[in-house]
């Protein structure tokens, strides 16, 4: 299970600042586990964002969002809405974000940051990774995250080393920066650019300290008590 948590509301509006017409998504697997994005937290936002006079075009709860293949296929039926919609608000992990991004050519805003359970993960198998760094930044590079796609993990731009566009320390690997470049491109949002981003600050990462609680440290914990 890959865990998330909500983004703070401030966040999130400011992702739709001069957007009027919002699609919202949510995902049945682990976003509904973390109570981050699943049919009831999708309700509360159209509610939410409704009472502030967005426009809500339409909404879907799809069960595995970093699925591409089952994404574009459960959204055939909303091309209008989808259409309608100045963006995606997207609520579900880094992977179901980008896979979402890779699969409709909108605008995808993450409504969650992705942290670290430190356990297994049952996201889907693709191009999509996510080092769950607990502060998302798929919001300011076009969905694709610079953590897995560059691999030196840059998150303000390019080293300057690539060549045709493939990265200076992998030839066989496409430059991630290039790729966030040419998706911004794409969606005429290269001003996203421009902004700085500052050094992570990876306390982040780690989830509230109740689920840690409840998750295999405190296991361990209660195993190193009994002397096991
Ligand atoms: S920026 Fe990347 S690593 Fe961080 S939560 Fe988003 S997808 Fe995951
Ligand atoms: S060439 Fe591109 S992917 Fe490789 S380290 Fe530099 S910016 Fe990152």
């Amino acid at each position: 299970m890959i865990l998330s948590k909500q983004k703070p509301w401030e966040e999130i509006l400011s992702y739709l600042d001069g957007e009027n017409n919002v699609f919202i998504l949510g995902c049945n697997g682990c976003a509904q586990a973390s109570g981050t994005g699943g049919p009831a937290q999708v309700e509360e936002m159209k509610n939410k964002l409704g009472e502030i006079g967005k426009k809500i075009t339409g909404s879907a709860v799809i069960d595995f969002l970093c699925e591409k293949a089952l994404v574009k296929s459960r959204l055939r039926n909303k091309v209008e809405q989808l259409e309608a919609a100045d963006s995606i608000l997207v609520m579900t992990c880094g992977v179901g974000v980008q896979a979402v991004s890779a699969a409709v050519n909108k605008i995808c805003h993450p409504a969650c940051d992705t942290v670290n359970l430190g356990g297994s993960r049952g996201e889907w198998r693709g191009s999509e990774r996510c080092l769950e760094c607990g502060e998302c930044l798929l919001d300011y590079t076009g969905g694709i995250c610079p953590l897995t796609a560059c691999t030196k993990g840059l998150i303000n731009g390019q080293c300057g080393g690539a060549s045709k566009g493939k990265c200076e320390l992998d030839p066989e690997k496409d430059c991630g920066w290039e790729l966030i470049y040419n998706r911004l491109k794409g969606l005429n949002q290269l001003n996203k650019l421009r902004r700085f981003i500052a050094p992570k600050d990876y306390s982040k990462m780690m989830p509230d300290v109740k689920i840690i609680s409840t998750s295999h440290w405190a296991l361990e914990r209660t195993d190193q008590k009994e002397g096991g």
